[in-house]
């Protein structure tokens, strides 16, 4: 199993989370098992502690479920502590679907046989057009990674050519140098969603059997570079389902933890996606996650991280975000297609099923007669960038 060594860094790169790496490898060599105890479970909810590996792990044990009330009741109330009563709501803003990669859960995977599609320059600018029609600020530009095609000046392009529509953007996109984060944040990037996918290096290794992708440590670390480049906002996250859950949370936790704490200017949030359906493969679920699950996941992370925001993506159906939107979760996609152009004219095929088909309009009529303010408009990135 490859561990971390100075000897992976790429050409020039400085050497950022050490750390970090030695803390995951040491939770995966450990004893992750904790004694049930009801009564600390409580007391950690009731008297409103903060996360620790022990704090978290009970509550996300089994037994805890029974105390699903509880949490429920103290998640509310942190969330409206911290966040009052707004919802920030963006859309994905596909732009490329090629990839070199194999992950084996994504339908744009190299050997996965779809339409596959580049947005040009002037389909990028009507396609960011039908977006902002909608009354959406606030985009995830997203592509796979196929670097000789979606090159890194494809991408620098693409974000300064949208900038002058949108107030926030934000990109998930292959794990990138400092000085590249650094030349985005200077045309208008000022988010990053990095997801590790899995924590577990055996079980990512499978996962992403080819392709740069299949490099852990440097993904691992992408946030931190991120982070020391200028990126204002940053999201992590897990792909549930393909892991023991209660690893693979410890371990997002740990990395939560570790960039809060290291970087305490920067908005830090975290989505913690379970798999879904994708065109031409039958997706195998090893760890299943219930909704019932699903929900103590989510309230446990709100109630041990209070300050983070926390993002439900179209992969949860109506009835779910519903519940869940007012028990903590801070910012949601609407008007979603994970396909290619398709706020103007389909043209590729998906990354994968959504569950969620509620258009912008639908989704802010809901939030507003449910007693929240949706927010489209956040933050602008433009009035920093000439403020410095
Ligand atoms: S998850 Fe990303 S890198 Fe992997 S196959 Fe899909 S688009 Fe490519």
């Amino acid at each position: 199993m490859p561990k971390s060594t100075p000897t992976d860094r790429r050409a020039g790169e400085p050497y950022l989370a050490q750390s970090l790496l030695e803390r995951i490898d040491a939770w995966y060599a450990s004893d992750q098992s904790v004694a049930y105890d009801e009564h600390r479970a409580r007391s950690i909810i009731e008297s409103n502690q903060i996360y620790s590996p022990e704090n978290l792990a009970l509550l996300l044990a089994p037994e805890s479920y029974a105390l699903i009330e509880l949490m429920a009741v103290k998640a509310k109330e942190k969330r409206e502590l911290f966040f009052g009563n707004a919802i920030k709501v963006f859309t994905p803003f596909y732009i490329s679907n090629f990839c070199s990669n194999g992950c084996l859960y994504c339908a744009f995977k190299a050997d996965n046989k779809i339409v596959r599609k580049q947005l040009t320059k002037d389909e990028l600018r009507a396609e960011a057009s039908a977006i902002s029609s909608t009354g959406i600020r606030q985009v995830l530009v997203l592509t796979g990674e196929a670097k000789r095609l979606t090159t890194f000046e494809y991408l620098r392009d693409s974000i300064r050519e949208i900038d002058s529509v949108f107030s926030s953007v934000a990109m998930e996109v292959w794990p990138l140098t400092k000085d590249q984060y650094g030349e985005l944040v200077n045309v208008g990037l000022d988010g990053l969603t990095l997801y590790q996918e899995t924590y577990c290096r055996d079980i990512y290794a499978v996962q992403h059997p080819y392709g740069d992708k299949s490099d852990y440590n440097w993904r691992l670390e992408g946030p931190d570079r991120a982070c020391s480049s200028g990126v204002r906002a940053i999201q992590i996250g897990a792909l549930i389902g393909l892991d023991d859950y209660r690893r693979e949370l410890g371990a997002l936790a740990i990395h939560l933890d570790y960039l809060c704490k290291k970087y305490p200017d920067v908005e830090m949030s975290i989505s913690i996606p379970r798999l879904r359906p994708i065109v031409n493969s039958d997706l195998i679920v090893d760890h299943p996650i219930t909704d019932k699950l699903y929900a103590q996941i989510l309230l446990a992370f709100r109630i041990l991280f209070p300050h983070v925001g926390i993002t439900l993506s179209t992969r949860e159906d109506m009835r779910m975000r519903n519940g869940l939107i007012p028990l903590g979760v801070t910012k949601i996609s609407a008007g979603v297609s994970t396909a290619v152009g398709e706020h103007t004219d389909k043209a590729s095929d998906e990354q994968f099923d959504i569950a969620d088909e509620r258009s912008v309009d639908e989704m802010c009529t809901w939030l507003v007669d449910n007693g929240f303010q949706p927010v489209l408009h956040d933050w602008n990135s433009k009035l920093t960038r000439s403020a410095v």
